[in-house]
């Protein structure tokens, strides 16, 4: 399972002076053979051939880059082992003789990207995608329970509550019927409870973020009433949804929802930005903003708006990341330009520990300046 941590590690690890090679391959779709996958890596090294001849010579240089092709050519071509993976990244460093392969659970885009660092704008990208839910569909009579994981759905379990029908009895007053109502609302308080019991069971596996549930508001009002207090506090949506529906109708219905609680969810996070950048608070906005924030530490979440790059510049000499500075501001030394920022950005931040958030373009970020940052700690002047 990719985490945060891995990354962080990644770049702690990796050598900002000497050049990685980055791999990312799409495996998604199962008609795509390891001999596919030969033929992209083959075409993505003839793209970059004139690049590569560029490249400083020596053991730090090129000589170290070709080592990595070939070990990622014979990697994809005999090493390369899907399991299920929708995609895969490698980073490889032969001069530091780092080698690191990682299954994806989303579909990424194929890049070759040889750096000073590891690329990881698109790893980060999916672990920020990827959140975990899981939806419960039930009624008084039947409970089924799915985990979605970057929009793949997976149902674990299907109930069937043994609720006995409702009998028409006739008795002294109504006593029967009561006692049958009674005996009935026993039999669907239990059938909850199970569902609600499969349900945590997933969680201590699965550990979702979010919990959706579906089904007639009033079950729901019930049903939620014996779900553990760990869900509880996870139950993001309340969907409309009949237990008979089918597995497809399901699956549409909680992932519309899913999308909306994350489009709402990176609204929310910009707007709180910047009410508080402009209230002098916990946020900045803006590139040169977060860049200084960045390096004074005081980063606490890098928000970035998916597809946005910018030039920029690197000092190699103290990791210095700026805007346009030709000599760095730290220590005097010519900057060195660089392509995308952002991605300079990012890896700073995961270097200090900081998280990061991809923000959809929907989200409001551009109109402050495509990047920003919650703060952990604001600066009093
Ligand atoms: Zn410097």
């Amino acid at each position: 399972m990719i985490n945060y941590d891995l990354v962080s590690t990644l770049l702690k690890r990796s050598d900002k002076k000497l050049l990685t090679t980055s791999l990312y391959l799409d495996l998604s779709s199962p008609q795509f053979t390891t001999k596919d996958a030969e033929i992209v890596l083959k075409g993505l090294i003839k793209e970059k051939k004139q690049e590569l001849d560029g490249l400083p010579a020596g053991r730090e240089g090129r000589q170290s880059v070709a080592e990595d092709l070939e070990r990622l050519s014979r990697f994809v071509g005999t090493e390369l082992d899907r399991k299920g993976a929708k995609g895969i990244a490698v980073f490889s460093c032969s001069a530091a003789k780092m080698w690191e392969a990682f299954p994806l659970p989303g579909p990424v885009r194929n890049v070759l990207l040889v750096d000073r660092g590891p690329y990881i704008r698109p790893f980060t990208m999916l672990l920020d995608e990827y959140e975990r839910y899981c939806t419960v569909l039930v009624d008084r009579e039947r409970a089924r329970v799915f985990a979605v994981t970057m929009g793949e759905i997976e149902e674990q379990s299907q109930l069937l509550g043994d609720v006995p029908g409702r009998v028409r009895a006739s008795g002294w007053g109504g006593y029967e019927e009561r006692r049958i109502e009674r005996h009935i609302e026993d039999h669907v308080h239990r059938h909850f409870k199970r569902a609600a019991d499969v349900a945590y069971d997933l969680f201590q596996r699965k550990k979702f973020d979010r919990l959706i549930i579906g089904g007639r508001p009033d079950v729901l009002a019930d049903f939620e009433k014996v779900l553990h207090s760990y869900l509880k506090e996870r139950v993001a949506a309340r969907v409309s949804v009949e237990a008979s529906a089918s597995l497809e109708e399901a699956l549409r219905k909680t992932m519309e929802v899913h999308r909306q609680i994350e489009e709402r969810s990176d609204r929310e996070l910009v707007q709180r930005l910047v009410q508080s950048a402009r209230a002098g608070g916990l946020g900045v906005l803006g590139l040169r903003a977060t860049l200084g924030a960045l390096r004074r530490n005081q980063v606490h979440t890098l928000v970035v708006e998916m597809g946005y790059v910018e030039k920029g510049v690197v000092c190699d000499a103290c990791g210095f990341v700026g805007t346009d500075e030709q000599k760095c501001p730290a220590c005097r030394a010519e900057t060195r330009s660089v392509p995308d920022v952002v991605e300079e950005a990012i890896r700073e931040a995961l270097r200090r520990d900081a998280k990061v958030a991809h923000v959809s373009p929907a989200a409001g970020l551009a109109d402050e300046g495509h990047v920003a940052a919650v703060l952990r700690f604001a600066l009093t002047a």
